[in-house]
């Protein structure tokens, strides 16, 4: 919500475009439900689902996502009928194949066990410390 008492719905960002596209209606003004049944936010509506669903076939961080950077298609394509942008590639799917990659690497149980297999070869005779296989 601006100061003025403007409000947008999806992405608060959104109230700080040049154009007032994205304005869905003023606290002052009356029920804020009645936003719902504006051609406005239908139109909206449907553009972003289309979006939406373009990420659910072509992401494979969908399920994490869930198409999160709204504002961010639009910023970068003019249109919220979009997948991937710039920003989701530099941040959200780097954060998750970053996660991904932290949860396959070894945890610090893993190492303990790998650093303790070459003693559990070894074998302690009469004339010393001896290597196994
Ligand atoms: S990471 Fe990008 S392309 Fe994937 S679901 Fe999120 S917004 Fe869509």
């Amino acid at each position: 919500m601006a100061v003025n008492g403007d409000f947008t719905i999806f992405a608060g960002e959104l109230l700080f475009r040049e154009d007032d596209r994205f304005v869905f209606g003023n606290v002052l003004d009356g029920p804020l439900l009645d936003c719902l049944k504006t051609s406005r936010f239908r139109a909206l509506t449907t553009e972003i689902r289309a979006g939406v669903r373009r990420c659910a076939e072509n992401c494979s961080f969908y399920s994490d996502c869930g198409s999160f950077y709204i504002s961010q298609k639009h910023a970068e394509t003019g249109s919220f009928d979009a997948d991937e942008t710039l920003a989701c590639r530099l941040e959200i799917k780097t954060l998750f194949r970053s996660l991904d990659e932290a949860s396959a690497a070894p945890t610090p149980s893993d190492h303990h066990a790998a650093v303790r297999k070459p003693s559990e070869t070894c074998s302690v005779d009469e004339s010393g410390l001896t290597l196994g296989p």
